[in-house]
């Protein structure tokens, strides 16, 4: 994959970058490593002070970010701007918790007596150069959710960035540069996924994070698991998003389209499959469809966009692909189906998909159990909740779950057997810093955020006085 900026909208290339050389890689990673020698030893008031410059320097930037943003990969551009903002909120927080997030612990004085200690306890250590595997489809806060925790707990980031969103992967370089941390500390590797192996294996590099696909993640995971480094993987998602009978059914489908068509369609933790109570399924389908074809698809640099195009040509046929296996096995189109049309001459060569509502769904069809990464939702009936949380269950996925309902009990049913990193009731998924973000199964292993995210890459080290 060439490394470039090319605009999803209308398929034009605006601009190519060469990847690193060998050298300049070697120079990078030796920076990684002196740096975090000194930036170790920083204290916390030093990093809060730095990152919360970054905030106040991305709040400035937040315009120009976003546009850049969604010239690369689509996103509608207020959506784009939110980002940001939320990036910049995410970088307060962790300046703000850090040092209490990570504050020594201390076992009660008999349990460290039995231990033979007069005093023990456990005190949180950097690990080092970090590298961070990123993707196109929220380009600022996939990187800073990782950047802000690794930062604070002292230890240094490298991010190899999906290759479609090269002028993103830069502007955060230059913006933690520009706050005042050491060059060192935070550098983007413009180079292909091919790169990533031999920058793994280097000793200097302890450990990874990656976010993307599943295929991304076993490769990188492997490599790592060879050298024996610590990671993280936050892959795919198939959210399941439960409505039952006792649940505000018009709000439930008013929000389910936000959670399905949020970033065009192209967020690990959208709703993806609506499993729906015999009671109320009627009632919600029309509804959910309804909201669905009401939204305005178009270029995605219009305030009053609500869907731009696909991050790439490949995503839009991988979404074609699935519809029009599930369609030839019998699914019912309740609408989209296809691309849209009317888009406009400059349009025409963008790589849009019309959002879509797919019924009568079986287990044999590729969406039951893929990822449908745009703007393509799939609706089941269930005839009670031993049957929708079987339903929700049934895929090899498990980042998150929405469900609605106002009944206790069912409540604490899902909470017990949703099989996945998170449970959101009566809402949609989102993630917020002082929450900790992740999945089970095939949605990978470890947390992001909250005092979880920033312990990933900490050396918990047990101190013990005889
Ligand atoms: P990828 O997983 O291929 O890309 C994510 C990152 O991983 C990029 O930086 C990419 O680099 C890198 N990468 C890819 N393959 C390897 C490898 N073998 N070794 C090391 N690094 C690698 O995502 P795609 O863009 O191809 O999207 C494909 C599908 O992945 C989507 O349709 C969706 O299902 C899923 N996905 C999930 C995301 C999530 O948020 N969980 C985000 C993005 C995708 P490069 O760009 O240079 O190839």
């Amino acid at each position: 994959m060439p490394i470039a900026t090319v605009n999803p909208a209308n398929g034009e290339t605006l601009k190519t970058f060469d990847a690193l050389g060998a050298a300049e890689i070697e120079r990078r990673l030796a920076a990684a490593d002196t740096t975090f020698r000194e930036y170790r030893t920083t204290g916390f008031g030093e990093r809060a002070r730095l990152l919360n410059r970054a905030a106040d320097l991305l709040d400035e930037d937040q315009q120009d970010i976003a546009r850049t943003m969604t010239t690369e990969m689509g996103k509608p551009v207020k959506a784009a701007r939110a980002e940001a903002a939320k990036c910049a909120k995410a970088m307060r927080w962790y300046a703000d918790a850090a040092e209490e997030l990570l504050a020594d612990e201390h076992p009660s004085a008999g349990d460290v007596g039995d231990a033979g200690a007069s005093r023990a306890y456990v005190h949180y250590r950097p690990l080092g150069p970090v590298l961070a595997v990123m993707p196109w489809n929220f380009p600022l806060w996939q990187v800073v959710r990782f950047a802000a925790p690794a930062l604070m707990a002292g230890n240094v980031g490298l991010l190899k960035h999906a290759s479609n969103v090269p002028q993103t992967a830069l502007y955060l370089e230059d913006l933690f540069r520009r706050a005042g941390f050491p060059a060192g500390c935070f550098q983007t590797l413009l180079v292909g996924s091919g790169a990533v192996e031999s920058i793994l294996r280097d000793p200097r590099v302890v450990a990874a994070t990656l976010t993307g696909s599943e295929p991304a993640g076993r490769a990188v995971a492997a490599i790592a698991g060879d050298e024996v480094k610590h990671t993280v993987l936050e892959l795919g998602g198939s959210d399941p998003f439960l409505v039952l009978p006792s649940a505000d059914v018009r709000q439930a489908a008013r929000t389910a389209v936000t959670a399905r068509v949020q970033n065009n369609g192209q967020s690990c933790i959208a709703a993806k499959r609506f499993i729906v109570h015999t009671d109320v399924y009627d009632e919600f389908a029309e509804e959910f469809t309804a909201g669905m074809r009401a939204l305005k698809v178009g270029d995605p640099q219009q305030e009053s966009t609500d869907i731009g195009p696909l991050a790439s040509e490949q995503g839009r046929t991988d979404i074609e692909e699935l519809v029009d296996d599930a369609v030839r096995q019998g699914a019912t189109v309740l609408c989209g189906g296809s691309r849209p049309t009317g888009l406009g001459a400059r349009l025409d060569r963008g790589w849009f998909y019309a959002p879509t509502v797919l019924s009568a769904i079986t287990p044999a069809m590729r969406i039951h159990r893929e990822e449908t990464f745009g703007p393509v939702a799939t609706l089941y009936r269930a005839a009670d909740l031993g049957e929708a949380v079987a339903l929700a269950n049934d895929t090899p996925f498990g980042l998150s779950s929405n469900v609605w309902t106002r009944d206790a009990d069912e409540s604490r049913q899902c909470v017990r057997d949703l099989q996945a990193g998170g449970v959101f009731f009566n809402g949609m998924t989102a993630s917020h810093p002082a929450l900790p973000f992740g999945g089970v199964k095939r949605s990978g292993y470890g947390r992001e955020l909250a005092g979880h995210g920033i312990r990933e890459f900490c050396n918990a080290t047990t101190v013990w006085y005889g």
